[in-house]
């Protein structure tokens, strides 16, 4: 047998099991080697029976005396009730419907009860109290997922297999890496982790395999980087003069942050390997403008630019805006979106010398792709209708991709395909990643591991600070009257409802989201608001019908728009001052600061309202935490600290085993992982001389898709 092995290969796990493990991504020996316990229940500290403390989680070791089952007469439940003897006393076991308890214990058995020890009319008893009959005196390691068999069964296969399978199970990290970081080695590390001497033990054993986890992922995100830096793109040299007249011509002056971020990507831009960068920013701290300036010196070196934007909305805001700060100078900015031949028109901007926005030409679809193809467009603007085949570019230099989580791997690397157009050899297109979506540094290093940092954490001046208040539910009315007031004087609303959480870790359905967006709207449009304007938005809506919404509501249409939290992050409504967020308190922080962002983008006062349906001290302070923020990165990393990884959304989705989960939690150890990973792709960039690491990455990458 070896690691590679199916799991039939170990006695006791019969057909039936095997596909309830199948279930659970378990096919091989080594699947189920490393499916770690997610806790562990302490077996090891055990009392004795007249030495109990009531109230408080008790563990006794002792004899069944008896055990039965009896009907309650109040509410139809079975009760099992046994008696338990130590040397020292007796006390009574109760558990609620669980009659099959009386098959696993019989009187006379030897068992360790865990469990909370209560005084009832009867005196003392133990309250469905967790039991184990092998793992007397230590900890029993609990499993996740274990639907059709138990944590007890799983343990008790793996027992016997590891006992004597362990010694051929070879360690993949480097001996210097476990030396320096005083690591179990990997054969007691897996057996610490299933089957713990103490909890300590149990927490080196977790602490070594986070480490393995992030560090394979370091390792896959940095090979990937190498692998880009082996490859050729244009040398866009700096045209400071161009850069100035540009600066210039606005009517603020930059940033700091933006002064800092363009000039590391006009640095990057110089350079012969392709730049990749992320730029993250806040909503409205101007990545906008950070991107038009690589853009406006690419297409000053002749070359042009893709900038590929979500949704037909964002596309279009981008192609208003970019034209408009572009127009001093001669650059020919276009506009591509809709589906495949359905849209036959599309608009093309010519900016002209003397600085006027000129009218926006409309042409054929045809003829843009031939002037796309031809290099007489410069700049190229889009939804992924940029990615269709039949768009070709005559010299493509840079591609700008905005909020790139919501495009999947290929549709990025089909963009940054076109380039392959060239003629005479092959040059990549330098790469900007923009997002206003704040994550944590420790995760960007992790997930975007393989692209630069570029922070915007500043705001222009001169902005109005948004008013936020944590309202009571008897302040309803009167923020309702003011929202009335507001609309009166031609201001709009949001209303955000909450996500309803399941109560099933993980699975989420959005249609309780839209049930609670439903019956908002409902009221709001019926009984609080029947003269507005009122709309609704969620995530089931087809994608059409949403743009409609948002359109509707950019162009005043609508007064009060109830959504879930899918509406779009960089849309512009300049006059939507007032938000209401319902059941803030299920939302993460950085996600209530995204959503505030969505207002107070002019210069009215703008003002957000917090509803809550547990206002407790704790969550109060945390929703505290909204009004005083900074900027998003310092919320992205209290909901990181607080709510774990799992609070940014669509991180499930990368398939990020659990303790790499947990370690992302923990900064320092990241740094270690991205150090050692470092170290040793300088070394053995193909890991020749560390071939079982090296597998050890294959079948990692198989489980996760990082961006
Ligand atoms: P983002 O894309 O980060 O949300 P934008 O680039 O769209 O932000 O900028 C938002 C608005 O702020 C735009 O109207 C832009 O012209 C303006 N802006 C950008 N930078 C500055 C600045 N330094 N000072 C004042 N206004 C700015
Ligand atoms: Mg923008």
């Amino acid at each position: 047998m070896t690691l590679d092995s199916p799991i039939n290969k170990i006695s006791g796990i019969g057909l039936k099991f095997q596909q309830k493990l199948k279930k659970i991504g378990i096919k091989t020996v080594n699947d189920l080697i490393y499916y770690f316990p997610h806790r562990y229940e302490d077996f090891s500290n055990i009392q004795s029976i007249s030495k109990v403390k009531i109230n408080k989680i008790n563990c006794f070791a002792g004899k069944v005396l008896e055990i039965k089952n009896s009907k309650t007469w109040k509410k139809n439940m079975i009760l099992t009730e046994a008696l338990i003897e130590d040397k020292s006393g007796v006390i009574k076991a109760v558990w609620f419907n669980q009659p099959f308890l009386i098959k696993n214990l019989n009187p006379g058995d030897f068992v360790c009860l865990s469990g909370k020890v209560l005084l009832g009319k009867n005196g003392l008893y133990i309250s469905s109290p967790v039991h184990e009959k092998t793992n007397i005196g230590r900890l029993a390691s609990v499993y996740p997922g274990t639907e059709g068999f138990s944590s007890k069964w799983l343990r008790w296969i793996l027992k016997e297999f590891l006992e004597e399978f362990k010694t051929q199970i070879k360690d993949p990290l480097p001996e210097d890496i476990i030396r320096e970081h005083d690591f179990l080695p990997i054969q007691e590390a897996i057996w610490q982790i299933h089957f713990p001497d103490s909890f300590l033990q149990a927490k080196k054993a977790r602490a070594r395999f986070s480490f393995e986890e992030l560090f394979l992922i370091e390792i896959a995100v940095l090979k990937e980087r190498l692998r880009l830096n082996q490859e050729k793109a244009p040398c866009i040299s700096l045209d400071i003069k161009t850069i100035k007249k540009f600066v210039e011509s606005l009517n603020f002056t930059l940033t700091d942050a933006q002064r800092k971020c363009a000039w590391q990507i006009v640095k990057d831009l110089e350079k012969s390997i392709p730049c990749s960068r992320l730029l993250q920013g806040d909503v409205g701290s101007g990545k906008t403008l950070v991107a038009v300036i690589a853009a406006l010196n690419v297409v000053k070196a002749g070359w042009q630019v893709a900038f590929m934007a979500p949704t037909e909305i964002l596309t279009k805001q981008h192609f208003k805006e970019v034209s408009k700060l572009l127009s001093p100078f001669k650059i020919r900015v276009a506009l591509l979106t809709g589906k495949e031949d359905k849209i036959i028109s599309q608009k093309m901007c010519y900016a002209t010398k003397d600085g006027v926005i000129p009218e926006i030409l409309e042409i054929s679809r045809t003829k843009l792709l031939e002037k796309a193809k031809k290099g007489e467009i410069d700049i190229l603007i889009g939804t992924h209708a940029l990615i269709q085949d039949k768009v070709k570019f005559a010299k493509l230099g840079l591609c700008i991709i905005d909020e790139q989580h919501r495009f999947g791997v290929e549709q990025r690397a089909k963009l940054i395909q076109k380039s392959k157009y060239l003629k005479e050899k092959i040059l990549l297109p330098h790469f900007i990643s923009v997002t206003a979506t704040p994550i944590p540094r420790s995760l960007a290093l992790t997930i975007y591991g393989n692209l630069d940092l570029s922070i915007l954490d500043e705001m222009p001046e001169g902005r109005k600070k948004i008013i936020t208040k944590i309202v009571s539910p008897e302040q309803r009315n009167e923020i309702y009257g003011f929202i009335r007031k507001r609309v009166g004087a031609g201001e709009q609303t949001f209303v955000i409802c909450p996500r309803i959480e399941a109560s099933e870790p993980g699975v989420v359905s959005s249609w309780s989201d839209v049930k609670a967006v439903e019956e908002e709207y409902e009221k709001l449009s019926k009984e609080i608001f029947p003269e507005l304007k009122v709309a609704m938005l969620h995530g089931k809506m087809k994608a059409g019908e949403k743009e409609k919404i948002m359109r509707n509501f950019k162009i005043k249409k609508i007064d009060i728009l109830v959504s879930t939290s899918v509406v779009e992050v960089g849309i512009d409504i300049p006059r939507a001052t007032v938000m209401i967020i319902e059941g803030a308190e299920r939302f993460g922080l950085a996600q209530l600061y995204q959503f505030r962002g969505r207002i107070g983008r002019s210069d009215l006062q703008s003002y957000c309202f917090l509803f809550s349906d547990s206002l407790s001290a704790k969550t109060r302070a945390r929703l505290k935490a909204l009004i005083r923020a900074k900027n998003g990165f310092e919320l992205a990393q209290k909901d990181l600290e607080i709510r774990g990884p799992g609070s940014f959304g669509g991180i499930k989705q990368w398939g990020i085993p659990d303790l790499a989960m947990q370690g992302l939690k923990n900064f320092a150890l990241i740094e270690q992982a991205r150090t050692a990973a470092k170290k040793i792709l300088e070394k053995d960039p193909e890991l020749k001389n560390h071939a079982l690491l090296r597998q050890k990455l294959e079948k990692f990458k198989e489980k996760i898709h990082l961006e």
